[in-house]
């Protein structure tokens, strides 16, 4: 091993570029990488305490059948035969990959190019399903492409910033830390929150809208409708490059100014200030995070934020446009390579005969899907009702993370074959696991990931394997082999893998798709290894570290006719509160906590910021139900209960709790929020709804 090596932070969609350097002793150092153009040598506090979270406590070190240690050979041969005895009773679609923004793009590539061109069944989901899907809707129904417009530097030009349900300073730390900086330096420059919860990111904002929960429709349909009345309209680029723009305005102006500040719960002047900030300010980024995409009208809202970009003109500028920010360090990288139940690689579409038969000819293979597969939601739904029977998680937590998350339990339970790949030995998940594939652990696997400005950056090993775990790429292609697809998979590293996928970015295909990165697919191991951070596209044919390219700012959209689809988007219906559960459930992440803490809670410097579970909740709501700050609680609706402590704040609003996503059964018992959260989805992009189910909060015990 050398002694400083360049890798990737594998925690959030900012993506960081990290130096790790291995210590005598066994530790190892951690800093930010000074060159890597997303942070620039900054780290957040989970960045800087990778060091500590390396150790092989609770490590799963070997494979395990029916929980007894097993060999390689043997456990990939009872994979292999399970899934093709049950392909072969019941058909393809009776199995399914349920794979993970943690994951690497080499590993998602392998895992599609089995389930959906060798299998044939479109069967794999991921849980970036929770993260981004309505903003991989959204972009897909206006440009005809999944393609995010704007680069961070676009977050530092923008003389209006809109942050919409997004907590950038404790979700993507060290892309807020630049926006504090380009603030300090233009202090001109504005910033907009708009959360139902007033978090840490109001810190900094010049406004913050604490907007009703749901209503960013309402919102931004309000904004379009204001844009249009005060002439703040581009009627050439509108002409120019897009549709259907009287539609979307029609529908826009169904609600006067009144009902939208009924609807959002925002009066009529803090709507006016925000609507002339936005129409009078050329360079406006509006960003937006889980509060919009965790919605059962995601999609809308995603829709409704592009509209008004595409109605000014403002996108792909510098300093202009809508800016979806994902959650997970890969997130963006399994969407390249069709990591979701209705794409395929190199952002083609399963649902276009046309790609599926690049595709198909592409990788040589007997069979493509020629149907979505189960979005996440609608897949362990299959597991329940059985016609799902064999599934494969992939570095995922199911059981602690979806919604409805006891039903997934049951299902996991009652199903007749799961395999768990992952690096701990004992989650909520791996406890229902026929079979246990240990998997390699940050620093020591070896691939890409892309971060939400389409840079792709290497994560590099520095560690030896923990004893026999095998990277994820590597274990899908040896169950395949075994299950008989010969030619394919014959991959002799991660390297490997990179390369075919790059081909086939450049692949005869439609020869719309700017995801081109084909100049790679032919660079040699020793030049993978000493891959820099570059961004798609690149030109054809070249190879060029320093792009820097935005989009749209004169068309090319993705769209059969090159234009940008304007949507018509109406006010969705609410999630109706009852008198027997009349708070709204908001979820999310602390500052210091990654998921289900199986790597950040090894920290204690991390669990010194929150260590325990919480809810907040109102000063008003708290007295009507006689609790004071600090006591134990019970937060309750009919899917299940959790106890954890009541804190009292006015963050959040009468009305509303926020209980962190992170602690889960194996942390802390009876904490498990999503086991609250309703199976509620976007119809369009099958996200869940994770912030809007409907609970009781009560002392516990009462007094
Ligand atoms: Fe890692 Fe995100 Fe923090 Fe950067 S901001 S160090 S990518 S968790």
């Amino acid at each position: 091993m050398q002694d400083q090596i360049k890798t990737t932070c594998p925690y959030c969609g900012v993506g960081c570029g990290i130096i790790a350097a291995p210590q005598p002793d066994g530790s190892t150092s951690i800093k930010g990488d000074p060159e890597h153009p997303a942070n620039f040598g900054a780290l957040c506090s989970k960045g800087s305490a990778l060091g500590e979270t390396l150790d092989l406590e609770g490590r799963l070190l070997a494979p395990q059948i029916n929980g007894v240690a097993s060999d390689w050979d043997n456990a990939l041969n009872v994979v292999a035969d399970t899934f093709n005895k049950t392909i072969a009773e019941h058909g393809p679609d009776s199995v399914a990959f349920y794979v993970s923004g943690q994951i690497l793009t080499e590993d998602y590539y392998v895992a599609n190019k089995l389930m959906k061109g060798f299998i044939g069944s479109a069967n794999i989901d991921t849980n970036s399903r929770l993260c981004m899907a309505s903003s991989v809707a959204g972009h897909r129904r206006a440009f005809g492409s999944d393609t995010v417009p704007g680069i961070y530097e676009d977050l530092e030009l923008a003389d209006v910033l809109v942050l919409v349900g997004s907590n950038l300073a404790w979700c993507h730390p060290v892309l807020y830390q630049r926006i504090v900086a380009a603030k300090n330096k233009r202090p001109e420059m504005k910033i907009v929150l708009i959360d139902p919860r007033r978090t840490m990111t109001a810190d900094i904002a010049d406004l913050h809208l604490a907007i009703a929960p749901d209503a960013d429709v309402e919102l931004f349909n309000g904004l379009f409708s204001h844009l249009f009345q005060h002439g703040a309209i581009d009627h050439d680029y509108i002409n120019n490059y897009t549709n259907d723009f009287t539609d979307a305005l029609d529908s826009a102006r169904e609600l006067d100014s009144e009902a939208v500040a009924q609807r959002t719960g925002l009066s009529l002047s803090e709507l006016d200030v925000f609507y002339s900030l936005w129409a009078g300010t050329e360079k406006v980024v509006t960003l937006f995070s889980q509060g919009v995409n965790q919605s059962h009208s995601g999609t809308d809202k995603v829709n409704a934020i592009i509209n008004c970009h595409l109605a000014t003109g403002r996108i792909g500028k510098p300093g202009a446009g809508p800016f979806s920010i994902t959650g997970q360090p890969n997130a963006m990288g399994g969407r390249e390579v069709g990591g979701l139940a209705n794409m395929l690689a190199a952002h083609m579409e399963l649902e276009n005969p046309h790609h599926r038969d690049v595709v198909q000819r592409f990788w040589g293979s007997p069979k493509i899907a020629n149907k979505p597969g189960l979005k996440a939601v609608d897949m362990f739904d299959a597991v329940a009702d059985g016609r799902i029977k064999a599934i494969w998680i992939m570095a995922t937590n199911p059981v602690a993370t979806m919604p409805d998350a006891s039903a997934v339990e049951n299902a996991l339970k009652a199903c007749p074959f799961v395999v768990v790949s992952d690096i701990m030995s004992h989650t909520d998940t791996t406890r229902h696991a026929d079979v246990k594939l240990p998997s390699l652990g940050w620093g020591e696997k070896d691939g890409t990931v892309t971060n939400s400005e389409r840079r792709i950056s290497r994560q590099r090993a520095f560690l030896p394997a923990a004893s026999s775990a095998k990277a994820d790429w590597w274990q899908m292609a040896e169950v395949a082999k075994r299950m008989g697809f010969s030619s394919g998979f014959n991959f002799a590293n991660a390297a490997a893998v990179f390369r075919e996928y790059a081909a086939q970015t450049a692949f005869e295909n439609n020869g719309t798709r700017d995801l081109d990165i084909g100049a790679y697919a032919n660079i040699s191991d020793k030049e993978y290894s000493q891959l820099s951070a570059f961004q798609w596209p690149q030109a054809k044919g070249q190879i060029t570290e320093k792009i820097d390219k935005r989009f749209f700012a004169e068309g090319g959209f993705y769209t059969s006719d090159g234009k940008a689809n304007f949507v018509a988007i109406h006010a969705p219906k609410q999630v109706a509160k009852t008198a027997e559960y009349p708070f709204t459930l908001n979820t999310g992440r602390t500052r210091d906590q990654w998921h289900t803490m199986t790597r950040t809670a090894k920290s204690p410097r991390l669990s010194s910021h929150i260590g325990e579970p919480f809810v907040e909740i109102n000063g008003a709501d708290a007295a009507a139900l006689n609790i004071q700050n600090a006591d134990i609680v019970r937060v309750y609706n009919a899917r299940g209960s959790i106890i954890v402590r009541g804190l009292i704040t006015e963050r959040v609003k009468a009305g509303q709790v926020f209980v962190p996503m992170h602690f889960t059964d194996q942390i802390s018992a009876n904490a498990r929020v999503d086991q609250l959260v309703a199976p509620l989805t976007d119809p369009i992009s099958g996200q869940p709804a994770l912030k809007s189910s409907t609970v009781m909060v009560e002392r516990f015990p009462a007094r």
